[in-house]
Formats: C-alpha cells, sequence, structure tokens
C-alpha cells in the first residue's frame, strides 16, 4: 500500500499534457538546465512545432540518430543554436500559438525524430497517442443516448488493463464493476515483489497515453515505481468505489433466455451470482504460475519460493542460493540478489537473447522539462515507443532470401545479432567458458529477449556460477544435476514463469448452448481480433489469442487499442437497441487464417526458432499478435457490422457493486 500523502501529491503531478499554458516559461534558470540536459530529437521537435521552421528541421535532422546509434551527434554550434532559438520561442510573451501539426508536417518530424522513414499509417494513431487529437469522448457525441442505468459491466481483473476498462467505461457513462481477486490494484505489479523486480519497457512509453507521467525516476521503471503510476491513476479517476477486492470470478455462464452472464465470484464468505450484460475479462496472462515438476522439488528441506510469490521472511544474506530460469524474472532477481548471496547458482534450462541495457537515472533538469515544455515528454515517448515497439518489426519479419538462416532472419536481423554478440564478447572478454554456455544458437527475437542490466557482469562474479546441464532431481539440501553432480543449496528461487497456455485461466466460461470455453480452446485458443469469440456473446477478452505485441513492447498501446474496441462494441449493441454481440463464426474462422498466414512471415515460425511459452505443444503460436501495434490499432477503430450477429431485446441484469458488498 502507498502513503496516501505522497500518492495524492504524485497524482497531482500526473499530466494530461498539451498545456500551451504552461508557456510563456518564467523559470529561465531551469530552462536553461532543462535544454542543456534534454535529447535534441525531442527538442528539435518542439521548436519545430511552435516555429513551423521546416528549414531548421532540414538542418539538424541529418544529425539525429537512432538510439542504437548513440555515437551520432549533432555539432554543438547547431545544438546551441536549437537550445537559443527554442529559450526564445518558449519565454516570448505572448507565446506562440500551440497549434497541432498536419499529416504532412507530423510525418516529416516523426520521420526526423527517429531517422529513418515512418509510414503515414502511423500518423493518426500518434495524433491520438501523443495528445493532438485525443480520442472522442463518447458521452458528448452528438445523437448519442447514455447507457442505461441497468446496463451493467463486469470487469475482471484491476491491472493495467482492468483499470483502463474502468476509465473508459466511467468516461462513457457505463455503469460497472471491477472484480479483483487481490487485495490492491495493479495485477502482476502487485503481485511480482521479488527484489529487482522492473519493466523491461522504457518508462516514458509505458503508461497510458493520456496520462504521461513526468516523474519516473529512470529510463526503464523498477516494478514498485510501476505500481505507484497505477495507484495515482486509481486515486485520480477515484475508481475504488468500483473495485470489489478479494474477490474471485469462478464461472461466467450465459443466460440465454435473459441475454446476460451470470457470473460466479467468491470471496473468505462463500460464493455467490451475479449479473451482468457484458463482460471484459482483464485477467492478465501472466500471472498463473506453479512450481516446476521436478522430482523431489517439494520435499527440499531449505526455502522454496517463486518469483510470483515471493517470500520476504527468508533472509538471503549469506544464503546458498539455486535460481531456477533465466528469463525477465530470473535475470532481474539474479542481479538484485548476487551480491548478498553467500553463492549464487543459476540453472540455465535454455539460453534467452541478452540485449544491452541500463538501468539510468532521469536527470531532475530532463524530469522539469517533460512537466514544462509542451509536448517534449510526447515526443520523448514517441522515441521511446519506436525503438522499443513499431520500429523493431522489420527485425522479425524472415526475408526468405537472406542467406544466413542458421543465425538470423534478415539482414536487419543479423544486425541487431551483432549489436548483442558485441555485448557478450565485450563483458565476458575474460570468460570464454561463459560465452560458450551463452550464446544462443537461434536468431535473436526468436523468443522473449531479456534486458542485460549488469547480468553478465554478475554472472562473473566470484559467488556466481551457471549450470547449464539438466537438473535431475532435488534432495533435502541439494539439487542433483543429471550428471549426478550435488549442488548443496540453502534456498531455491524458481523464475520458472506461468501457465501462459491456459488462455481460460481458472474460470469456467459457458457460452451459449452450453458450450465450454476451456474444452474449444484446449491448448490451441482463437477469437476474432483477440478480442471476442462466436457463441460467448458480449464476452470480452484483453490481452487474448495472438493479441500480445511480441515484436517487442507496447502492452500499454494493445491495451488502449481493446478497451476503445470493446467500448465501440458496446456502443454499437446499443445504436441497433439489441441486447448482444458476437462474432460470426466465418468471421472468426477468416482472421485467424490471416493470422496463420501472417505468422508464417515472422521469426517464431522459422525453423531455428526455439520452443517457447508462445507456443502450444504443436508448434502453433497463440500468443503473439503477427502485426504492428498500429496496424491493430487500426483493426480496432470499429466493429464491422457484417462480422458480428446482434441478438436479443436489452434486458436489465445485474446487482450494483453495493449488492456485491451487501452480500458479503
Ligand atoms: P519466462 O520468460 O517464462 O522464463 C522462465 C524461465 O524458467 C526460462 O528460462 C525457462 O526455461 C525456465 N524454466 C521453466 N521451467 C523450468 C524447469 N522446469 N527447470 C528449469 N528451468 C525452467 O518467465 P519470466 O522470466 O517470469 O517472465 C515471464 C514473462 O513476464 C515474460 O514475458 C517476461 O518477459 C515478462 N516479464 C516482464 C517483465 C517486464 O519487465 N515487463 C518483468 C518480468 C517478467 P526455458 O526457456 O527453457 O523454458
Amino acid at each position: 500500500m502507498s502513503d496516501p500523502a505522497s500518492t495524492a501529491a504524485h497524482a497531482a503531478s500526473l499530466t494530461t499534457s498539451h498545456a500551451a499554458s504552461r508557456l510563456p516559461i518564467r523559470d529561465h534558470r531551469q530552462l536553461r538546465a532543462a535544454l542543456a540536459q534534454s535529447d535534441v530529437a525531442p527538442l528539435l521537435m518542439v521548436y519545430t512545432h511552435f516555429a513551423r521552421d521546416e528549414d531548421f528541421l532540414s538542418r539538424l535532422a541529418p544529425f539525429i540518430g537512432s538510439i542504437f546509434d548513440p555515437h551520432k551527434q549533432a555539432p554543438a554550434e547547431l545544438v546551441q543554436e536549437l537550445h537559443e532559438r527554442l529559450f526564445a520561442l518558449l519565454t516570448q510573451d505572448p507565446a506562440p500559438p500551440d497549434i497541432a501539426p498536419d499529416a504532412h508536417l507530423l510525418q516529416k518530424m516523426l520521420s526526423a525524430a527517429v531517422a529513418e522513414p515512418v509510414g503515414e499509417e502511423f500518423v493518426p494513431m500518434l495524433l491520438e497517442q501523443m495528445g493532438f487529437n485525443p480520442p472522442e469522448i463518447r458521452s458528448t457525441r452528438s445523437g448519442r443516448q447514455a447507457p442505461e442505468g441497468d446496463f451493467k459491466v463486469l470487469v475482471i481483473g484491476a491491472g493495467l488493463t482492468g483499470l483502463l476498462a474502468a476509465i473508459k467505461l466511467r468516461e462513457a457513462g457505463y455503469s460497472f464493476d471491477v472484480i479483483e481477486k487481490n487485495p490492491e490494484i495493479g495485477g502482476t505489479w502487485w503481485e511480482n515483489t521479488y527484489p529487482g523486480c522492473a519493466v523491461d519497457t522504457p518508462s516514458h512509453f509505458y503508461s497510458y497515453s493520456f496520462e504521461l507521467n513526468p516523474d519516473w525516476s529512470h529510463y526503464t521503471p523498477n516494478g514498485p515505481e510501476f505500481q505507484r503510476y497505477l495507484l495515482d491513476i486509481t486515486d485520480k479517476y477515484a475508481l475504488r468505489p468500483n473495485i470489489v477486492f478479494n474477490t474471485r470470478v469462478t464461472e461466467c455462464r450465459f443466460d440465454e433466455t435473459r441475454n446476460c452472464w451470470l457470473v460466479t465470484v467468491a470471496d473468505q464468505s462463500g460464493s455467490r451470482v451475479i449479473t451482468a450484460n457484458a463482460v471484459i475479462n482483464a485477467h492478465g496472462p501472466l500471472n498463473r504460475w506453479k512450481y516446476p515438476d521436478i522430482q523431489g522439488l517439494q520435499e527440499f528441506g531449505g526455502a522454496l519460493m517463486h518469483t510470483a510469490a515471493w517470500d520476504h521472511s527468508v533472509n538471503l544474506q549469506g544464503k546458498r542460493v539455486a535460481l531456477l530460469g533465466t528469463g525477465a524474472s530470473g535475470v532481474q532477481v539474479g542481479n538484485a540478489i548476487a551480491g548478498e548471496v553467500a553463492h549464487l547458482t543459476v540453472l540455465q534450462r535454455s539460453r534467452h537473447w541478452l540485449m544491452p541495457n541500463y538501468y539510468i537515472e532521469v536527470p531532475e533538469a530532463v524530469r522539469w522539462a517533460q512537466q514544462h515544455i509542451p509536448h517534449y515528454a510526447e515526443w520523448l515517448r514517441f522515441r521511446a515507443f519506436w525503438f522499443a515497439a513499431d520500429g523493431l518489426f522489420e527485425n522479425i519479419r524472415i526475408d526468405p532470401q537472406w542467406a544466413h538462416p542458421e543465425r538470423s532472419i534478415s539482414a536487419l536481423n543479423d544486425g541487431v545479432r551483432d549489436y548483442c554478440v558485441q555485448n557478450y564478447r565485450t563483458k565476458l572478454a575474460h570468460r570464454p567458458d561463459l560465452l560458450e554456455k551463452l550464446l544462443p544458437d537461434y536468431p535473436v527475437f526468436g523468443k522473449r529477449i531479456v534486458m542485460d542490466i549488469n547480468w553478465l557482469e554478475n554472472l562473473c562474479r566470484d559467488n556466481v556460477s551457471l549450470e547449464d546441464t539438466r537438473i535431475d532431481h532435488v534432495e533435502k539440501d541439494a539439487i542433483v544435476l543429471a550428471d549426478g553432480r550435488r549442488i548443496e543449496v540453502d534456498v531455491i528461487v524458481c523464475a520458472t514463469g506461468f501457465d501462459t497456455a491456459n488462455m481460460v485461466g481458472t474460470m469456467e466460461v459457458i457460452g451459449r448452448g452450453g458450450r465450454n470455453l476451456r474444452n474449444e480452446w484446449q491448448d490451441d485458443p482463437r477469437a476474432y481480433l483477440g478480442v471476442a469469440i462466436p457463441g460467448y456473446p458480449n464476452y470480452f477478452l484483453t490481452v487474448g489469442p495472438n493479441s500480445a505485441p511480441n515484436h517487442a513492447g507496447g502492452q500499454n498501446i494493445t491495451s488502449e487499442s481493446q478497451i476503445h474496441y470493446i467500448l465501440e462494441c458496446l456502443e454499437f449493441i446499443r445504436s441497433e437497441g439489441a441486447a448482444t454481440l458476437e462474432p460470426t463464426q466465418a468471421a472468426c474462422d477468416r482472421f485467424n487464417a490471416e493470422v496463420d498466414e501472417a505468422l508464417q512471415g515472422l521469426i517464431w515460425l522459422h525453423p531455428s526458432a526455439p520452443q517457447s511459452y508462445y507456443k502450444n505443444a504443436r508448434g502453433r503460436n497463440v500468443m503473439s499478435c503477427p502485426y504492428r501495434l498500429v496496424d491493430y490499432w487500426w483493426m480496432t477503430r470499429a466493429p464491422k457490422p457484417e462480422d458480428f450477429e446482434l441478438a436479443g431485446e436489452l434486458i436489465p441484469a445485474f446487482n450494483s457493486s453495493a449488492a456485491i458488498k451487501a452480500a458479503t
């Protein structure tokens, strides 16, 4: 739980940007400091925005580099000129007009900001994401009738996506409740409290587009800081009265006579059934963990824990610790504890590509710039988005003509490989034994990459060893490897991931005619746009099949796209006077055929790509979205009427959250 006073103060500093009202800037000393320390590319875009000076843009643009090219620098005198020009503009009184760039200029600025062409298809999404053209507020749509008070929406989960659903449902005037199994909001970021827990998507990207946080302490946020962001959002939007905590949804059953969902929820006092006109399942894929199936593990005599259920009562100081798993969680926890344990044995089952990254503090002056220089935060975010998301998509596209399929899938992918290999070779120059064990033999991005923030350095410590021999079994005081070696340990930490294959989760979902989603899907889930399923009217998924942005990061944008789409579906149902909507089987089949075809050209189905949690046992990728975020954004603007079946007439349903609570 956060301190309410600091939460309130922080919530007040969340910015929705577009503040020409921040001009003119009177604090010249702070402005000078901010200009001196801020990134050239976003500053140039702010200058271009206010001055509309495309000549100066053309002069400086050739010196803007990508984040993978930090050595490319603009001449000092040109940067100085930018600072002076911008200083004059930002301090002039009256302030210059704050007018959104037109599509042509914006595209030019976007391309200059990342030193590569940005297609025109990005412009509408970025006009929205950057606050130049915020999404329409549904409640102000002309001719729209406010949702009937008895049309009820139930959201499952109060994590990143569930909270977003709550904000947008409130804004659109819907009655809703959020059912959350935990005692606090946050989902993944509430549950994962292991030491070193971090977000590996850049801070300035990983937020709601309408709630940028100018105060991120580091360029990659740690877990508690991201959780604090979500707490601030919850308070700012006063969402708590709509969240029912400590309550788990165990079943959603469609009632065909009333065209609504009967949702069974359980808490300490027992279970009960509530009704809803629509269900938005935002329960998240990364929280169903279990211990690995290793003989003897449960009989281990020391402390045993999973990263997703950290036992803070265990003091690791001076202990011999075994760490199972070398994905993102394993590397983060390993980094955090390597310095305090007596010995850390890292047990690697398979190799993950490590991408160099850094945990760098955001200078105070740059935080000030985000708060006070209009549009600076948005341009900073755009660059982070590009290099951590859609700008990386080409890297996962297979070039069938590529001459070295044994190590990469294209020239671009080969370049990313070189970039990573260079990092290994530099840091492990004196440890060829580690290099030999660590370097993957499949193309980079073939499974989820892991951020190397000091991990290779930590693996080189005297008190750390890396084992890549298979674990045979666990004894009371040791892990025994397949070659017979016994590693005596006091603590076993399992950073062994989640049961992502089970997309239905722990609840039962029963649709029309008693069809059971778990039985239908088994290990091969399919949905329309990853959001809706034939036979399950008004049941909406988030992070559903083939909708995860695994080409890089960007779950935040996927969440915004999906929640937008789901609300548009609700609007569509109401505008048609119907009770329910579901995609036709034909539309769902067509979408999945397109997905399968698109996947064929991408890295995960390359013959050299390893098995990973993206794929089911037969190698079909059931998680990843084979499209860029921008493509998915376009796909999710509005439901296509011809792809849906509407049914019934609107009939009230549901008990309010007050009733739910009263019943508990
Ligand atoms: P993960 O990526 O699934 O990695 C699990 C690791 O445990 C893998 O190295 C796996 O090896 C190993 N493992 C699994 N079962 C094992 C067994 N029986 N014996 C030995 N090793 C075993 O899980 P994660 O690291 O918790 O990450 C889960 C997801 O959350 C990922 O998408 C991750 O990137 C994400 N995550 C994100 C952040 C963030 O910053 N946004 C932070 C943490 C986690 P194999 O590779 O052979 O399966």
